[in-house]
């Protein structure tokens, strides 16, 4: 029988580190902080019929997870050093037991995360993963830093994850005879932009994380900044199966306001626009302008002729 005492010890807990008390007593004590270096800490809870889906396998969830968290970690321009992991699952299931530390050790050993503990309780599927990171000293990326005339930015693609989520739902409403199913890897496993992050800092005069959708994030980026912004959408980069539909409204809607796309959106003043392309070809991650900080105090996004696009959906709501 697997008792959560021989569960944590078989998924979770893995080889003691020198100078760290971690999983096994009541709390972790963490080695002294890195001369120089501050700690960076964040956390990001994903409910089931919220946040996911019942049909999402156990591996992408315990990827995306620590995806998320790591995300947050990725646009403050932290490098991930530990994280904690609380879950509420409804049963026991062995199966489902590997496939999640699957999924999540494959992400935390990529970037050498250390698992220090957590919690594990009986109730409706919830998992919430506290994450912690550096940055050296006052060397870190904020959202309200933006200046007006700083060209706005964005890592990756964008509307992917969504336009996946909505061909699952809605099929028969949506593009019923196009082929998503490449996009679902953005939807299920998403990839922080850790290392971008990390080379922004000194660069990005602010940055976010794109996680309810490019409107919603880059307005508490404005606002944050205190100034506005002017977004091209014929220049916000998407995926070849919504490029080829990027005049419907409905895609409109996905690249411009669907979530879950955690790249990065960041401003950077337009003298540093050869070294942020030096660092996207560095890190094989393509990052584009996609519009100018203006000192408007509102987002406006405009098409080809220069028509203001109004969104129907401004994004994803929490509540
Ligand atoms: P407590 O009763 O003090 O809450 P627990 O029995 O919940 O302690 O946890 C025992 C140890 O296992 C602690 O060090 C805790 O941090 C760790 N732990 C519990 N659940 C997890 C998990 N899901 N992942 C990693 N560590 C965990
Ligand atoms: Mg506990």
């Amino acid at each position: 029988m697997l008792d959560e005492f021989r569960i944590i010890n078989k998924y979770f807990k893995r080889e003691p580190k020198e100078g760290l008390l971690g999983i096994g007593d009541d709390a972790a004590v963490l080695p002294e902080c890195p001369p120089g270096k501050r700690l960076v800490t964040s956390t990001d809870t994903l409910v089931e019929n919220v946040h996911f889906s019942p049909d999402v396998t156990a591996k992408s969830l315990g990827h995306k997870a620590l995806a998320v968290n790591l995300s947050d970690l990725a646009a403050m321009g932290a490098l991930p050093y530990c994280v904690l992991l609380s879950m509420t699952i409804p049963s026991v299931n062995a199966d489902w037991l590997q496939q999640f530390s699957d999924g999540f050790w494959s992400l935390a050993n990529r970037y050498s995360v250390l698992l220090v503990g957590g919690d594990m309780t009986r109730g409706p599927l919830s998992i919430t993963v506290t994450a912690m990171g550096y940055v050296e000293k006052d060397s870190f990326l904020a959202r309200s830093g933006a200046n007006v005339e700083d060209d706005i930015w964005v890592s990756g693609s964008l509307g992917g994850a969504a336009a996946a989520l909505r061909h699952k739902i809605s099929k028969d409403k949506f593009y019923p005879n196009s082929d998503f199913s490449r996009l679902e890897k953005f939807l299920n496993y998403p990839n922080p932009r850790i290392e971008l992050g990390r080379k922004l800092v000194g660069v990005a005069s602010s940055a976010i994380d794109i996680s309810d959708g490019l409107s919603k994030d880059i307005k508490h980026l404005l606002k944050a900044s205190g100034v506005g912004a002017l977004v091209n959408y014929s220049s916000v980069p998407c995926e070849t199966e919504l490029n080829i539909l990027r005049s419907d409204v409905k895609v409109k809607a996905l690249i411009l306001a669907g979530g879950d796309d955690y790249e990065l959106g960041f401003t950077a003043n337009p003298k540093y626009a050869a070294e942020i392309l030096e660092i996207s070809k560095d890190l094989n991650l393509s990052c584009v302008p996609i519009g100018k900080i203006t000192g408007e105090q509102s987002l406006k996004i405009v098409d080809e002729s220069g028509e203001k696009i109004e969104l129907d959906e401004s994004g994803y709501e929490h509540f």
